[in-house]
């Protein structure tokens, strides 16, 4: 399996030189030059296998220099009970006979972003041992909440790695604030920023181009890696849990082998929504691929019309991991329905000069084909999550809501009840304000008392990775300015 950038067909790369560099030379994504097809019965076997199996099988597909042993190694760390509060890994919630939950927040930060940072590490570093590298990586990432918290537990104390998180001050939830100041592990550190989002972001831009430190760097034996949703690594094990949903339904017979679902996915960055088109043309029978957006839509109208346009309002919303103007790996997909890498290159220098590209009519047929958009507000998600509670006594989050909000909104345009994996993101007890809102509580308690307060109102405990918060130590308190970010990296290389 070779690998290509979106915007050159002419280099290629292995896998592992694509996890280990994360983006090519010309801005691109590195990508994998066609999508193996799951040989025919491969979906009845996988079908017995036990989640860290399927992953093994899905991600050697794509992973040839990797062997078994390697994959099966990475799989038992990365899924195993340590790490996930149920065998399971990502179970698949029946609410009714087509509607059904695809729960991808059991692991240790409690959203999705685990499914694919707990696996991350293991490829990175086996990826730099193959491409013989032998300095030490130094991980930067900038995040708004879920990420940073995720790429922290994916990483600690893993051999030939170093982490720094850098978070807006006042830019992120307490509780997300919490489980990344209180982080535990030898090699990693945390710093808040004083500024917005925008500005953590930019800042650690500006770290990796900055060249004095990269060569400082570079005489105490490390380099600047990250962890960020465009590293083909990240994007991989997201298709695992596609296939592993649909050979659950078939196993369990809520469905038939063979027979077609829909998919429906709450979208930021398209790096889970992508996934989902990959394990399609792997061969999972899915149908469409349902978009779900907050009022941040411009996937919604970038579906419904061909234009992509991100002169727009920002939102902030309640549903924050999708608030996301630019959504990075929807230029993967622009490669696989357009296969001109020219094509790609042009939109995205469009994107880049004016905010804006429109793609030819043939590549919106494609699209529309395959995609249907939709996105509610902050109002209609909460009514969601309020109606999902009373109807099914299932408690959702507001990135699932938005999901949810999709689902119902595509069914009432079409007539379809096609059986729908709606997937869901995050734990309620993640954004406790928000839901316990959305279920009229009038006074919601302040930091991890919302916890206890979500508890006692739904009869469900808190994910013991936040429960535990609790009694966690606060071992990061470093504040740096917005334009003196190398200080953090230059005091934890000592
Ligand atoms: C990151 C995130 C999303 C969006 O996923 P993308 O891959 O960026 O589309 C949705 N929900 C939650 C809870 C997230 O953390």
């Amino acid at each position: 399996m070779q690998y290509i950038s979106t915007r050159d067909m002419t280099a290629r790369y292995t896998a592992s030189q694509a996890i280990a560099q994360g983006l090519a030379p010309d801005g691109g994504l590195l990508t994998p030059c066609y999508i193996p097809r799951l040989p025919g019965k491969a979906l009845e076997d996988l079908k017995e296998m036990s989640y860290q199996q399927r992953a093994v099988y899905v991600m050697k597909q794509f992973l040839e220099e990797f062997s078994v042993k390697e994959l099966t190694d990475f799989a038992g760390a990365a899924y195993g009970p340590e790490k996930f509060d149920t065998p399971a890994v990502a179970p698949v919630r029946t609410l009714d006979q087509n509607i059904y939950c695809l729960e991808l927040w059991h692991g240790p930060t409690c959203a999705f972003k685990d499914m694919a940072l707990q696996m991350l590490p293991h490829l990175l570093t086996a990826s730099l041992t193959k491409t013989e590298e032998t300095k030490t990586a130094f991980i930067l990432v900038a995040t708004s909440g879920d990420t940073g918290k995720g790429a922290l537990e994916g990483f600690k104390d893993v051999p030939g790695t170093k982490i720094l998180v850098f978070y807006p001050k006042d830019g992120v939830s307490q509780v997300q604030q919490l489980q990344m100041v209180t982080q535990e592990g030898e090699n990693v550190g945390v710093a808040a920023v004083q500024g917005n989002f925008d500005d953590a972001q930019t800042g650690v831009k500006r770290l990796f181009s900055d060249k004095q430190l990269c060569q400082i760097l570079g005489e105490k034996g490390y380099f600047f890696s990250s962890a960020n949703s465009i590293n083909w690594g990240r994007v991989l094990p997201q298709l695992v849990y596609y296939v592993s949903a649909y050979c659950d339904l078939v196993r369990d017979g809520k469905i038939a082998q063979g027979q077609g679902i829909h998919v429906c996915v709450p979208t930021g960055n398209f790096g889970n929504i992508l996934a989902a088109y990959y394990a399609r043309e792997m061969g999972v029978p899915i149908e469409k691929l349902i978009c779900a957006s907050n009022s941040n839509n411009v996937l919604t109208d970038f579906i419904r019309t061909g234009v992509y346009d991100r002169n727009r309002t920002f939102y902030n919303t309640i549903s924050p991991s999708m608030d996301i103007l630019i959504s990075s790996n929807l230029e993967r997909l622009l490669l696989a329905l357009t296969q001109d890498t020219k094509e790609v290159e042009g939109y995205m220098r469009q994107l880049n000069t004016s905010g804006r590209y429109q793609v030819r009519d043939a590549v919106l047929d494609k699209l529309q084909k395959l995609f249907w958009g939709y996105c509610c507000d902050d109002e209609k998600t909460k009514q969601v999550i309020g109606k999902m509670y009373k109807q099914f006594e299932y408690l959702i989050d507001p990135h699932t809501a938005v999901a949810m909000s999709a689902l119902e909104q595509y069914r009432e345009q079409t007539g379809d009840s096609t059986p729908c994996v709606v997937v869901s993101t995050a734990s309620p007890f993640k954004f406790c304000d928000s839901v316990l809102a959305a279920l009229g509580e009038q006074e919601v308690a302040s930091g991890l008392d919302a916890l206890d307060q979500l508890s006692q109102r739904t009869g469900l405990s808190a994910p013991a990775p936040l429960a535990s918060l609790r009694n966690k130590s606060i071992r990061f308190t470093q504040q740096v300015e917005k334009g003196r970010m190398e200080e953090a990296v230059l005091s934890m290389l000592g």
